[in-house]
């Protein structure tokens, strides 16, 4: 954002598949802030708890300590009255009122940076975040690296046999893949061939 005269807030949303730097850029953004002697409050939800408890970690092991939240409404209760940027991690687990808490913080004058993944495991808008950059000032998209072959990685592939729409975890379950060698049937598939290896295993035992 460039021209910003008196105590005007606003919305930043940085989206993009897993492993696309989001963390990092968020966690960028919040240290210049500090630098600059703004009052920061960070938060993530209770759901992300891979690696730090208290802290916002990115992939690469860059951390900014943080408050855990259920709800988009815990952070608008948590937030203080002298806060002046507020940071959240992961928003796509915060809940529908996500949308009304950011439009509140930043009608409130305050600056509100938000990451999250526009889509899921399947490649769909992830609710409620494409919502979110429908009300947002600045929307910053990163790509990750398609670990298959090189080129700009747009989605989250899923690894593990699950058709929950949140799996938390990290590598091993989940890789960045590009348009071209993403493969959303995947996820289906390993449920139904764990099915059908269960269904072998108890022919054979009964
Ligand atoms: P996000 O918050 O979007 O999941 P992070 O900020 O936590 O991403 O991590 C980004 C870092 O992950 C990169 O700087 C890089 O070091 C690492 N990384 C691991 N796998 C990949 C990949 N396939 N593409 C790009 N970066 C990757
Ligand atoms: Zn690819």
């Amino acid at each position: 954002m460039d021209i910003v005269r008196g105590n005007m807030g606003w919305i930043e949303v940085i989206v993009g598949p897993m492993f696309s730097g989001k963390s990092e850029e968020l966690i960028r953004r919040l240290r210049r802030a500090e630098i600059a002697r703004q009052r920061v409050q960070i938060f993530k939800p209770m759901i992300d708890q891979r690696y730090a408890k208290n802290g916002i970690v990115s992939h690469s092991g860059l951390e900014i300590r943080s408050d855990l939240v259920h709800t988009a409404l815990e952070v608008l209760d948590k937030v203080e009255a002298r806060t002046e940027v507020v940071g959240i991690d992961e928003a796509q687990f915060l809940g529908e009122g996500l949308v009304e808490a950011c439009t509140r913080l930043a009608d409130m004058g305050k600056r509100v940076i938000v990451t999250g993944l526009d889509t899921d495991y399947l490649g769909r808008p992830f609710e409620p975040i494409p919502r979110l950059l429908a009300v947002a000032e600045e929307i910053t998209k990163l790509l990750a690296i398609c670990v298959r072959c090189g080129n700009p990685a747009v989605h989250t592939q899923r690894l593990v046999a699950s058709e929950d729409l949140i799996v938390v975890g990290a590598t091993g379950m989940y890789e960045a893949r590009c348009r071209r060698c993403f493969e959303p049937q995947l996820a289906h598939e390993r449920v139904e061939a764990e099915k059908t290896a269960a269904e072998k295993a108890k022919a054979a035992a009964g």
